[in-house]
């Protein structure tokens, strides 16, 4: 059986970490602020919000959700975007994808200030972190890492195949895993021979959004699987892509789905948004 990345584990205890540095920026007077968009009422959309909010107010954090709806024009969203770029109670800025089709996402996200960019999706922070040299990482892709260097899971040197190369998790965590000394195939819908492919990883990841698109025939012995899909399956219950029940006879150690990855991600947010607030503060 494979061991069990607990992410929820890992995050809470990140989360008590941070609890030091908020109360270290508290008694200079700077409590970190982050501003959530949310655009329309994707159900799944709501939920994510709803757990950055939580986290958020869990750490003491200040915390502003703003709740638009479908109709908004661009110029609308782009102006309450300049608002909390200027803002000073704001530290951090984040517009929840994806946006109704009528809005371009690319010019939302180029006007979110990089010093505000928590989640890095400015292309002027995609570039520092393609060059390892990131003001923020992006977090789903920084929660991954930060959970393999805590189970002591070598990175460097290893075969890392990711499946799925959006610019939120793929693309970002390929440079990250590369930068770490990874040698880095990329898979996404277009690959030939995708089981083949996968068979060479040492560290797996899985980031596409299909239930059961990975399954044991696909891992390599003692592999590293990590889940990061969130696919609302039957009464709503979340599932990863991966087979966990035949994988976890396979794997030597993967991420569950719920409990791995998801909690990773809003550790990493938190941590963004406290670096936000020293960047943005003059202390
Ligand atoms: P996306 O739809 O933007 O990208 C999906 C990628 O998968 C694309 O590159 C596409 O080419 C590829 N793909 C599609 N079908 C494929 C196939 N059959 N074989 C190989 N590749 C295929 O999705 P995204 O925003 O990157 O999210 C991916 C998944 O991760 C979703 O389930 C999403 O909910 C989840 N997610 C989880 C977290 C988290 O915190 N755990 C964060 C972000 C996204």
């Amino acid at each position: 059986m494979a061991k069990i990345l607990d992410g929820k584990k890992i995050a809470r205890q990140i989360e008590q970490e941070l609890q030091a540095e908020v109360l270290e920026l508290k008694k200079r007077g700077i409590i970190p602020g982050l501003a959530v968009i949310l655009v329309g009422d994707d159900i799944a959309s709501e939920i994510y919000v709803r757990n950055k909010e939580v986290a958020s107010k869990r750490l003491g954090l200040y915390s502003e959700v703003y709740k638009l709806e479908n109709k908004i024009t661009e110029k609308e969203l782009l102006d309450l975007i300049k608002k909390l770029n200027k803002k000073k109670k704001i530290h951090a800025v984040l517009v929840q994808l994806p946006l109704p089709d009528h809005i371009s996402e690319e010019k939302i996200v180029e006007a979110i200030s990089p010093r505000k960019d928590v989640d890095c999706f400015h292309p002027k922070n995609i570039g520092k972190l393609a060059i390892g040299n990131g003001l923020f990482y992006s977090c789903t892709p920084a929660g991954i890492m930060e959970l393999l260097k805590r189970y002591g899971l070598k990175v460097s040197g290893k075969e890392a195949v990711v499946v799925g190369a959006s610019n939120i998790v793929g693309k970002p965590l390929a440079l990250m895993l590369l930068n770490a000394g990874a040698t880095v195939t990329i898979c996404h819908d277009k690959t030939q021979n995708l089981k083949e492919k996968c068979l060479r990883a040492d560290i797996l990841i899985s980031a596409v959004g299909k239930v059961g698109l990975i399954t044991s025939d696909m891992v390599k012995q003692g592999a590293v699987v990590i889940d990061v899909g969130m696919n609302r399956g039957v009464k709503a219950k979340l599932r990863g892509d991966v087979d966990f029940k035949e994988v976890n006879k396979i794997a030597g150690a993967m991420t569950p789905v719920p409990g791995g990855i998801g909690p990773m991600t809003i550790a990493e947010l938190l941590k963004n948004t406290i670096k936000a607030a020293k960047l943005n503060s003059i202390l």
